[in-house]
């Protein structure tokens, strides 16, 4: 995950770690450095910038601290910028309710369904609760099939009705269900698109008018880098989710998601999937992911 990155990173600072005394003009170069770093890594040049004057005019503030060495000075610096881009503080999870409803949005092949599963799995065997997945993918008879196979894997309940083509409608019935079966938390999966599309994001905002969701989590797939924080602006001008989730950190990505989503929406990513069996979901800790990425 984010090895090219790191590597980036690391040679940026080889060049200070060497010198005996932090100046003007090496903070400069490692400066640089970091931002043509960040900027492989598919973030936004602006972000990328933000990020680099920041670690300059701190590393500039502390340059009489002889106590440290430049190196580490830098390094530390860095990674605090690094954390505080990603989120700062682990962020909350709400998954208390009678029951619960957490909503499930994002493009169609984003990961949304197994998401949920591993969420559900999540909740059941790390939180004790007892969930209920709702397949709301009205268009795709797969995707509740899908879902329902899920389910199946890990032994928790899936409502469907593959004949309803009103996902409110059928969210609405879930969430009854739920409570006559003593679940208390609703896991929604509702239909993506391949794009942004005007219907898509009304169905969702309605399903979200019904049911008021606890937490609504934008899903999105790490790989797709910059477009991955366009769809996220999309979506959270429209639904105002809660969090993110990103997916597929096993995968080749950048990093570019990772540390620019949070500026951007100013929601915090909550959970990260790096796989596709069922117990890969974890949550998202900014300080481990920077610390991951700076080795
Ligand atoms: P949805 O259309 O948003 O519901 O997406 P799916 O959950 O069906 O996922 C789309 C594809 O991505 C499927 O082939 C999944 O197996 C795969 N997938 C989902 N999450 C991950 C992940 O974290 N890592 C990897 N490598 N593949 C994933």
């Amino acid at each position: 995950m984010f090895e090219s990155l790191s590597e980036k990173l690391e040679s940026a600072f080889k060049q200070i770690k060497g010198e005996g005394r932090i100046t003007e003009l090496n903070i400069a170069a490692t400066v640089k450095e970091i931002r043509r770093a960040l900027v492989d890594a598919d973030v936004n040049y602006k972000i990328a910038k933000e990020f680099t004057d920041t670690v300059k005019d701190k590393a500039m503030g502390e340059k009489v601290l002889t106590a440290v060495s430049p190196g580490q000075l830098m390094v530390k610096i860095v990674k605090d910028e690094l954390v505080t881009l990603m989120g700062g503080e682990e962020a909350v999870f709400n998954a208390k309710g009678n029951p619960a409803v957490i909503l499930i949005a994002g493009l169609q092949g984003s990961g949304k369904t197994t998401f949920s599963g591993k969420l559900a799995n999540f909740l059941k065997n790390k939180k004790g609760l007892s969930p209920l997945l709702v397949a709301a993918d009205i268009y795709r008879p797969a995707a509740i099939d899908q879902l329902k196979v899920l389910g199946g894997q890990i032994g928790v309940d899936v409502f469907s009705e593959p004949e309803n083509k009103d996902a409110v409608d059928i969210a609405r019935k879930a969430v009854a269900q739920a409570r006559s079966l003593n679940k208390n938390v609703v896991i929604i999966d509702t239909a993506g698109r391949l794009a942004i599309d005007e219907a898509m994001m009304n169905e969702v905002a309605n399903v979200k008018a019904a049911v008021n969701p606890q937490e609504i989590l934008f899903v999105v797939d790490s790989m797709t880098g910059q477009d991955a924080v366009n769809t996220a602006r999309a979506f959270n001008e429209r639904l105002d989710f809660s969090g993110v989730v990103l997916t597929k950190l096993d995968g080749d990505t950048r990093g570019g998601a990772a540390l620019s989503i949070k500026y951007v929406v100013k929601k915090p990513i909550k959970f990260v999937s790096s796989g596709e069996k069922l117990d890969t979901l974890d949550v998202f800790y900014p300080e481990r992911m920077a610390q991951r990425i700076l080795g």
